[in-house]
């Protein structure tokens, strides 16, 4: 059987695994992604100074070197090739695409300059060829990040590094430099709802505290619970409790005085952006929390004040796009399915953030794509999946259209390099972040 996988993150990885152990029937995979480089959101999402978490891509590299299994970059699935072409070339085809977009906040002054998606300064720290003409401004003394989960931690905390922790990672050189050079001296992070309810992980939560250039603070007033956030913490066990903790000692903390200060506010929302030709300043409401069909959600509390800001990151939640072809709930922002067998489509499965929304660690899309390939190959013994008789092979067709595409070899290539350019500098790689230096290196090993 021959399956196209449809980008190569956690959960493209972790599909093309559990195809690629199966014995009945046994399965060629081809993991398509329109990078020249594979490990989606593992390469180009996860922190550059948490490289213990992006070790997680030497099991990706195991699933590489199995029998029957290839990749291709740089092969877009929407323009290079369409989804009726990969139904024709293969069995059955598994999106693994992620959530490629970000959700908007929805107020004045959200487009101005110096208002910005987390999603792009996260893409822009990381490498991502798309992502490197992107001018952000650090020369102000406050940014504001808008959001209380994880990605909204990890901007505070890449912006507040000093240049001995920053050094030894895979931050561009160019990000490093910014980042080194920015007169940033406050990050000042917003939560919609109160410290109960913050989605950020407690370990997470304590780094900020750990930071050799940057003071935390919370104000205790902010940790003053209403009744209904009191008797949830009680009923907690994990992660709210443990994050209670963590900002209870934080706020007991007495600043050091070091170069800059990530400030954690509470029940506090964006109203407007406000600014004559770009972001001057954000316009904060109060927030206060008030039960809704059993949940507490945050209401304006009416208070407002102004503060001046020459940075907006905003860091509520990435969102899936709609793939040519393939049903798209845009509620969800993900493609429907019953277990991963994707609703309305032959053929078509589905694992990973475009399947169950952008939630859970990078393990969790093991389990995911688990479950679809179980889907799939009990479809495939049922008979379900008629064979495709083609005798036309992807690169054949890609050949074709002239498609530049980087095989896993090309792959190695691009690893190569980075690596060795990162080695005299004490870093675990300089990536390469433009297109034409990626695809031309991509080029450097194929022997076909
Ligand atoms: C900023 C950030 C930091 C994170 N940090 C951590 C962390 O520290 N620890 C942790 O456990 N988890 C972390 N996560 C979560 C983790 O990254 C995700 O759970 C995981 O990456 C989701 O996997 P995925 O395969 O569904 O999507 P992705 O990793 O996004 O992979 C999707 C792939 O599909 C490709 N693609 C998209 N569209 C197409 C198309 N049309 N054609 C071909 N290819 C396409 C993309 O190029 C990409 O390579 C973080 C997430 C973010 C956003």
């Amino acid at each position: 059987m021959r399956v196209a996988v449809v980008g190569s993150g956690p959960a493209g990885f972790y599909a093309a695994d559990a195809l690629l152990k199966s014995d009945d029937p046994r399965v060629e995979v081809d993991l398509l992604d329109r990078l020249p480089t594979p490990w989606g959101l593992v390469r180009l999402g996860v922190a550059p100074d948490h490289e213990n978490i992006k070790a997680v891509s030497r099991a990706f590299e195991k699933t590489a070197a199995r029998p029957g299994f290839r990749f291709f970059g740089n092969v877009e699935v929407g323009s290079t090739v369409s989804h009726e072409d990969l139904l024709e070339l293969y069995d059955a085809v598994v999106y693994t695409v992620g959530a490629q977009t970000d959700r908007q906040l929805g107020i004045p002054g959200e487009d101005l300059p110096g208002s910005w998606a987390a999603t792009e300064f996260v893409a822009w720290y990381n490498g991502h060829p798309d992502f490197q003409d992107l001018e952000f401004d650090l020369s102000h003394e406050r940014v504001v990040v808008v959001g209380n989960g994880n990605v909204a931690i990890d901007c505070a905390r890449m912006l507040a590094l000093t240049d001995e922790e920053l050094r030894p990672t895979d931050t561009t050189p160019e990000a490093t430099d910014a980042i080194n050079e920015a007169g940033v001296r406050e990050i000042l992070m917003l939560g919609r709802r109160g410290p109960a309810q913050a989605a950020f992980t407690p370990p997470e939560l304590k780094e900020l505290g750990e930071l050799a250039g940057a003071d935390v603070v919370v104000d205790p007033r902010d940790l003053e619970l209403d009744p209904a956030s009191a008797r949830a913490l009680e009923e907690d066990r994990e992660r709210a409790r443990r994050n209670f903790e963590v900002l209870e000692e934080f706020a007991r903390r007495e600043p050091a005085g070091k170069p800059r200060r990530i400030v954690l506010r509470f029940l506090a929302s964006p109203l407007a952006i406000l600014g004559e030709d770009r972001v001057e300043a954000v316009e904060i409401g109060r927030n206060e929390l008030v039960e809704e069909d059993g949940r507490l959600v945050a209401r304006p509390a009416g208070e407002t004040e102004v503060v001046p800001a020459g940075l907006v990151l905003r860091s509520v939640g990435y969102k899936g796009v709609a793939l040519p072809g393939v049903p798209f709930d845009e509620r969800t922002g993900t493609i429907p399915n019953d277990h991963g067998r994707a609703l309305g489509a032959e053929r078509t499965y589905v694992a990973g953030w475009i399947k169950r929304g952008p939630s859970g660690v990078i393990g969790t899309n093991k389990k995911d794509a688990t479950e679809t390939v179980e889907a799939l190959l009990a479809d495939a013994r049922a008979g379900k999946l008629a064979r495709v008789d083609s005798t036309r092979s992807l690169e054949a067709l890609l050949d074709e259209r002239g498609v530049n595409y980087v095989e896993h070899e090309g792959w190695q290539a691009i690893d190569a390099a980075e690596r060795g350019a990162g080695e005299p500098l004490g870093r675990p790689r300089v990536k390469l972040t433009a297109w034409e230096q990626l695809l031309e290196t991509g080029q450097r090993k194929i022997t076909r």
